[in-house]
Order: C-alpha cells, then structure tokens, then sequence
C-alpha cells in the first residue's frame, strides 16, 4: 500500500518527486534518489516515505482551504487565527524591514509572548542592529537571533574571500546560504508554520504568491498576511501606528539586507533594485523564499 502511494503521487505530481527527494536526501544521506521497488530492504523507508508524501498532499488542499476561508480577512485576523491555531509552534520571522516591523506591531498586540526571530549574517547595517534592540524594547518582546555557523563562514572565507558575493551569482548563493538559509533553518526547526512579511509588489519574484503557501522548502505553512498591501498603504500604517522603522529608509534604502549588498534606489527603480543590484531581477532571492 505504501508502495502504491508514493507511485501515484509521483507520476501525477512531478513537485511531489522533488519535494520525496529532497526528504529522502535530507533524511537518508546516503542514497542519492529514492528507489521505489517492492525490496523488502527498502518497504520501511518507503513507508516513511508515504507517509511523509500523504502528509504533503494533505498540507496542500488545507492550504487551498485556508485561502478561501481567509479571503477578504485583516492581516490582524489572519495572523489571531493562526496563532491561536498553531499557537508555540508558529513563529514571526523578521528582517526588520517595514513590513516586518508592522507585524510585529501587530503580532506583539494580539501576543506578546508570541515567538519573534531574526538572522544576524554578520554583515547588518549598525543601524539595523540598534533597530532590533529598540524594537524589542518598545513591544517588550523577545527576539531571538540566530547566527551562522562560525566554521562555515571561516570556511568560505579562506577560499572565497571576505567580498565573495560580487564575483558570481553562484558565490552570492553560497553566502547566502551558509549566512541566511541555515540559521533558517535552525530556527525553524521545531516550528509548523511561520509568518512572513512578503508582498506581491516587492519584485516579479513574489508577483504570484498567496496569503498562505506551503514551504516546501522548510516543510512549513507560511503566512503572509500583508501580501495584498500597496507601498502606500505599508507607509500609512508605519506613520499612524508609529511604527519603529530603520532610518535608511528615509536616506532612499527601501528593501534593506546586509550592508554590501544593500545600496539606495532612485525613486523611479523597483523596491528591490537596491538589492543584489549587479544580478537580473529574476534572480534577485536569498533563497529564504523560495516557492
Ligand atoms: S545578502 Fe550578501 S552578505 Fe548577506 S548573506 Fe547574502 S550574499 Fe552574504
């Protein structure tokens, strides 16, 4: 039975074979693609395997639920609804950009105990890092900070130098990685869902995204309550809330990131122009987003 789950869901599902690999890579290190035969050797894996795929498809249709269930509802009552549903086992990650720091507002008035994360790469703006300590001081919550793995960032370093990142997109990719996706991925580690900043209009990489997304990637719900908002509206509710923002943002930085890879935008360029600005457009993510 087993068996027959993980066939079908692998030749009707192309995505469900990348995601059955990934698991299978990540959990057994040592075979470098699932082979699905009737082998006894192999009938316990496989069965973990369906489960895991089971688990999958059912997370995908609760997604479609949820969207429609939630449509037309405030970033506030989206944000109540799933923190009372998966209470401590969902987390607001935040970049402590604008977005972020609206939900925080809001998360921090429906809950302050809720769980608040960060990542610290090790190459922030100070003016960053002075805006983690005040806003967790205002909304008297925590926020924990996780950093990279010191040998990893010694490691890739000393071969690749302290600036690697502007000699290709593949050295960008790998900081990113080792800076951003791993602490991600510690930080994720015991949560089932986690709450995202996100907004279609920040570049063509996010134009398609819904209210709620199943991360593939993380094996997590994410929850993007403010994916529907304009710029304006973000600003508009930063100055009538008094809403602690980064002052970069006034000095014409609107996406902010790690200082060497952040730089101010025209006021006719594209929210993230300012990101990564020597790569295209379409390959403008750190990967913490990917879909
Ligand atoms: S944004 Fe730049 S410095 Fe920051 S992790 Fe990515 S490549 Fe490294």
């Amino acid at each position: 039975m087993p068996i027959i789950v993980i066939r079908y869901a692998l030749e009707t599902e192309p995505s469900y074979n990348k995601s059955c690999r990934a698991f299978f890579v990540n959990n057994y290190r040592s075979f470098a693609y699932p082979r699905l035969q009737l082998d006894s050797q192999y009938l316990e894996i496989s069965f973990i395997f369906a489960i895991e795929i089971y688990k999958l498809m059912i997370d995908q249709n609760q997604i479609k639920v949820w969207n429609k269930q939630l449509q037309g509802k405030t970033p506030q009552e989206v944000i109540a609804f799933f923190l009372n549903l998966f209470k401590e086992k969902i987390a607001l990650s935040t970049s402590m950009g604008l977005e972020d720091q609206i939900l925080t507002h809001m998360v921090s008035e429906i809950d302050r105990e809720a769980k608040f994360f960060t990542l610290d790469t090790g190459r922030l703006f100070p003016e960053t890092y002075d805006l983690i300590d005040r806003t967790a001081k205002k909304y008297k919550i925590t926020i924990d900070v996780f950093f990279p793995d010191t040998y990893d960032v010694e490691q890739m370093v000393a071969e690749k130098g302290i600036n690697l990142f502007y000699d290709s997109i593949e050295n960008r990719k790998l900081c990113c990685h080792l800076r951003k996706i791993k602490p991600l991925m510690r930080a994720t580690k015991n949560l089932d869902a986690w709450i995202t900043g996100l907004r279609r209009g920040q570049a063509v990489t996010r134009k398609d995204l819904n209210t709620i997304e199943w991360d593939k990637t993380n094996d997590l719900v994410k929850i993007n309550p403010l994916i529907n908002w304009s710029e304006k509206q973000v600003w508009d509710y930063v100055n009538q809330h008094n809403v602690p923002v980064n002052p970069l943002h006034k000095k014409g930085f609107a996406s902010i990131g790690c200082q060497p890879c952040t730089r101010a935008i025209e006021p006719d360029e594209d929210v993230r122009a300012g990101r990564w600005w020597w790569e295209n457009p379409e390959t403008k993510e750190c990967g913490l987003h990917k879909r």
